[in-house]
């Protein structure tokens, strides 16, 4: 079973993942295409939301075959998707080559040429630079204008992040070249905690990460292995969530000790959890705007295949900066005039760039 579905296109096109799971179910494709429909407005983007996957588990299939599901969901769906009317990207288990193949199905199924069918495409296929990069960067922007408004720019701030695969990973990149006062003290993964209250060396760990390794392994000078569970309780002042979903729970809600969190997964925080901690004085920074990176520079890609351009990784960057900059300010003041939390004001400004600026 394979699904598509298209929840709100009045800012734009149609605009979302697809991911091949064998757990894809339609209830779960309509809940992420209407949260991309959120994304989108929030963050200003003239886009609207999608979403897709295939019921499959792409680890029992050869290349072949992962090849056939591919271009066989492009087949069946190439009438109802393009440049100006839905344009899909990669998600859980879908990466560059994937779109590449997809891209093409559509180019022959069609003969457009733009490649702007789809984003996340491989940079030698029409994608963009600071593609990959860009849901950390992200995260970091948004991160640095939070801590601004709360008087601590400039301040001495220490971090853990959960989950260190490609956000967790550049968040820490970023933040640690952009933000040196900033202190990356904990990291972790699926299995353990890395820990240096000095800061960790977060290139060194990236490095090793991207070569296949796990923290319940790593060693370096001054880095402490604790379980993983151990990184929510840590006494820092922000807490990154860039692993799952439901990550903080009633579980385990009352170990937190982090005045922020960054939501860089999608919904790391339970509802009874977000209830819990903003009651507390928590500050959680919502996924639809902190984790927008990605979908923000998915639309730079769209705009480089239309105007048939490539712009270098600086113009990427600083574009993006602008695009969270502002959602930023608007949230911040959303959140002011209407006397409510981040997570709150983020809907409030989604439904009002809905139903007001169509
Ligand atoms: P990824 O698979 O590269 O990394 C996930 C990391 O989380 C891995 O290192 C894994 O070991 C770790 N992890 C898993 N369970 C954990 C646990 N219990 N405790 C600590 N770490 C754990 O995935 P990613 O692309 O980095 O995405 C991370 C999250 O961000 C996902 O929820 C994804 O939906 C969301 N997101 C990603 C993007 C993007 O552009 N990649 C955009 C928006 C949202």
């Amino acid at each position: 079973p394979a699904y598509r579905v298209q929840h709100n296109n009045s800012r734009g096109a149609y605009k979302g993942g697809v991911r091949f799971h064998p757990e894809v179910n339609l209830e779960e494709v309509r809940a992420l295409a209407t949260m991309m429909s959120f994304k989108t407005a929030a963050v200003g983007l003239p886009l609207g939301g999608g979403k897709g996957g295939v019921s499959v588990n792409p680890k029992e299939l050869n290349r072949d075959e992962l090849e056939e599901v591919s271009r066989k969901f492009v087949r069946y769906l190439h009438p109802h998707i393009g440049p100006h009317q839905d344009v899909p990207a990669p998600d859980v288990n879908t990466d560059p080559l994937i779109i590449d193949w997809m891209v093409d199905e559509y180019s022959l199924l069609t003969g457009d040429t733009t490649r702007a069918s789809f984003t996340g495409k491989s940079l030698d296929n029409g994608g963009s630079l600071g593609r990959n990069a860009a849901t950390g960067r992200g995260g970091v922007i948004a991160l640095a204008e939070l801590l601004k408004s709360e008087g601590l720019s400039g301040k001495p701030v220490t971090i853990a992040v959960q989950g260190f695969g490609n956000v967790g990973a550049f968040f820490s990149e970023v933040a640690a070249g952009d933000y040196p006062h900033w202190k990356i003290v904990a990291a972790s993964d699926s299995r353990a905690t890395i820990y240096n209250p000095e800061g960790l060396n977060v290139l060194l760990a990236s490095e090793y990460k991207a070569a296949g390794g796990g923290f319940s392994e790593y060693e370096s000078d001054g880095v402490e292995r604790l379980s993983g569970e151990k990184l929510l309780g840590m006494d820092v002042d922000v807490l990154v969530c860039a692993a799952l979903g439901d990550a903080i729970t009633a579980d385990n809600m009352h170990d937190v000790r982090a005045k922020y969190i960054v939501e860089l997964a999608n919904g790391p925080v339970s509802e009874e959890a977000y209830r819990f901690l903003s009651k507390a004085g928590t500050i959680i920074l919502p996924g639809i705007i902190a984790n927008a990176g990605g979908v923000i520079v998915s639309y730079f890609e769209w705009q480089q295949n239309i105007q048939g351009e490539q712009w270098t990784e600086q113009e990427v960057n600083d574009k993006l900066a602008e695009y969270l900059q502002s959602a930023m300010d608007r949230l911040l003041e959303t959140a002011r005039a209407e006397q409510v939390d981040l997570n709150l004001a983020a809907y409030i400004l989604a439904l009002k760039e809905l139903t007001e600026n169509k």
